[in-house]
């Protein structure tokens, strides 16, 4: 474990903005990061098809030969699972949730602060460090009508395969691991998102809201995802 630790994390910025480009690879190789840049969709493809792997991509959403919720779904659609941050410019909250959905684990609108940049990646990669260090304990779990096999990334609801992201599958795990107790947001932005003194706690009701959209009949009436009014959340297996 402390072997893998000692390794330089590796990150791979697609961007087509030069100067912002360079910048960020800069500041991420000053941070300690393996950097490589790609321009365009299919550099970024190339370079992710290539053997060296990475651990994080942040991903511009604007590319000149496709666009950063294609690529991410194309990714996630072949079994690519690499932790995704996304860059946008755009700030209605259509396109957070295309992002998200398109199945981005987190995304910063444009323009961002780049000490927020690199702890949100720094959080990413905890979060998948943690997940692998975690006791296997609930390899497969069902409620409901949903089973999933946290092992092997997959999830059905009622059968039907339903596509998580890394960050979604996380919080579900911690969910079902404190299942029946109320988790407040702050616990679940430090233990999942590994975000202690992080003062945005919406993140949280954006991704409850994302798990009660594939599992809850009626998502604004949750019987698996409750809610409890000024103390966080609870997890119901039973609904
Ligand atoms: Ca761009």
């Amino acid at each position: 474990m402390s072997e893998t630790e000692a390794q330089p994390q590796r990150l791979l910025i697609v961007e087509d903005e030069p100067h912002l480009s360079a910048g960020l690879k800069l500041n991420f190789e000053f941070e300690g990061f393996e950097v490589d840049n790609a321009a365009t969709a299919r550099e970024a493809v190339a370079l992710l098809a290539g053997a060296k792997g990475y651990d994080a991509i942040i991903l511009d959403v604007t590319l000149p030969d496709s666009d950063g919720f294609t690529l991410c779904k194309r990714l996630r659609a072949a079994g690519n699972f690499t932790p995704v941050i996304m860059l946008t410019a755009r700030t209605q909250a259509s396109d957070r949730v295309t992002g998200l959905e398109s199945g981005a684990d987190d995304y910063l609108t444009k323009p961002f602060d780049l000490d927020e940049l690199i702890a949100r990646v720094r959080s990413m990669l905890r979060r998948l460090s943690w997940e692998r260090r975690a006791p296997v304990v609930t390899s497969s779990y069902t409620f409901g009508g949903a089973e999933i096999d946290f092992e092997r990334h997959e999830a059905t609801m009622d059968g039907k395969p339903l596509k998580l992201t890394s960050l979604e599958l996380d919080l579900l795990r911690y969910f079902v691991q404190n299942a029946e107790r109320v988790i407040s947001r702050t616990e679940l932005l430090e233990k999942v998102w590994k975000l202690p003194n992080y003062p945005n706690t919406r993140t949280v009701d954006n991704f409850v809201m994302r798990l009660r959209r594939h599992f809850e009949a009626s998502p604004s009436n949750p019987v698996y995802f409750r809610s409890v009014r000024g103390a966080g959340y609870k997890f119901v297996p039973a609904g």
